[in-house]
This record gives structure tokens, sequence and C-alpha cells, in this order.
């Protein structure tokens, strides 16, 4: 990208939002924000031990309680400016997934990129394809690889193809429908405060993901 981008994937669970992410890293160089990360960074940073601040959030991290909110909020914002100062184009796919989440994601990634440089995208991916998508996604019970495999209709058990091991379906369809219910109510509220906040959604199409990727590039053409 010639002109540093933030690019936000938003779409039902199972629509492909990490594969496109994915796409934008391998082939555009886009960094995916990955918040959890960003704060191991901070947390477990060697130099920054002494810091009280550090060894209090540490303490909530390490012990699985949430961290202050200010605290994570500081350090996105932190890491989106510094991502922008470096010129790196950046993509966030899978948050923010709740309107509290997008009221401190957004203001970070548009201070830092300037709103004509932030692109949300949006999968068009009906439920019933996402669905199946998600019961097609497996794990070996063997070698614990995770891949893509749709239940034979005789029922027989699904094989692994790189051990033969049998593969387990990672969620069960009552799971799926409570996702579904959980984006609906949290997630696209969201879609009307970008409005709000100027960033008008970008619609792409349901199809085969590199077709849907072609899309997106397109959309990202006047930054490139
Ligand atoms: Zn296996």
């Amino acid at each position: 990208m010639r002109v540093p981008t933030a690019a936000l994937v938003f779409g039902p669970p199972g629509s492909g939002k990490s594969t496109q992410a994915g796409l934008l890293a391998d082939t555009l160089a886009f960094e995916v924000v990955d918040t959890g990360r960003v704060l191991r960074g901070i947390l477990y940073d060697p130099a920054r031990q002494g810091d009280p601040t550090i060894q209090r959030e540490r303490g909530l991290f390490d012990g699985g309680q949430l961290m202050t909110p200010s605290f994570v909020v500081d350090a996105l914002r932190q890491h989106l400016a510094d991502l922008k100062a470096a010129g790196t184009s950046c993509v966030i796919g899978g948050s923010p997934r709740t309107m509290g989440e997008a009221t401190e994601i957004m203001p970070g990634i548009i201070e830092s990129y300037g709103l004509e440089n932030v692109f949300p995208f949006l999968l068009d991916v009906p439920y019933e394809a996402c669905r199946a998508r998600n019961l097609a996604r497996t794990t070996c019970t063997v070698c614990g690889r995770p891949q893509l495999a749709l239940a034979p209709a005789d029922g027989a058990p699904l094989r692994c193809r790189a051990c033969g091991g049998e593969l387990y379906t990672r969620v069960d369809s009552e799971k799926i429908d409570i996702r579904f219910a959980e984006y609906e109510e949290k997630t696209v509220p969201i879609f009307a405060y970008l409005e709000s906040l100027g960033l008008k959604m970008i619609h792409i199409a349901d199809d085969l993901p590199g077709t849907m990727y072609a899309e997106v590039v397109r959309h990202l053409a006047k930054q490139l």
C-alpha cells in the first residue's frame, strides 16, 4: 500500500474474516492487528517489568482477569500510531465485536490513519453458508491439525488428511446459533456507529474466498 491503510473485516462467524485478513497480510503486507498479541508484547517486555502499571496489569492478565480498559485502549492506540508512523497498513479481523470495543478502538484507528484511509468491509455471507462452514471446521483427535471437512452422508467418521486420525467438529449446531444471535445483537449495531463516524460499510458479496478478496482489493485500489 502506497498510502498507509487500515482495513476492518466484519461478517458473521464463519464468513471468512480471518481468511480475508490473512490474504491482505500475505499479498499486500498488511499487519494483522491481534489485540491479545499486542498486549502480551507490552506486558512481557523485559525492559518494562519495573513499571508498577505493567506489574498491575500483568497480574490481572496472568490471573485471567479483565485488564483495565483505559490501559488496553492506550496500548492499542499506541500500537496503531506506531504502525502508521512506520507506514504500515493494518487489518483488524474479528474485532471490534461489541459497541463497547468499537468505541474504544475506532477513535484510535481514525486518529492514526485518517478517516479517508479506513476501510470497513462487511462479508455478506448468508447464515446458512456460514453454518455449513462452521460445521466443516474440524480438528484431528490425533495430531491436532485443524482442517475443513464435510461429514460424509453415510455417517462414516472423517479422517485426517495428514495422519488418518479421526476428526471431530469443533462447534456444534446450537453453539453456532448462539454465535449468530450474539453477532446480530452485539456486532451489527456497530455498523450504524461506523456510519455515524463517517465510515461507509463496503459490502462484499458472498463468493469463493479468492473472488471476495479480489473485490476487497478493487476497493483498496486508490490506496495502492
Ligand atoms: Zn491428524
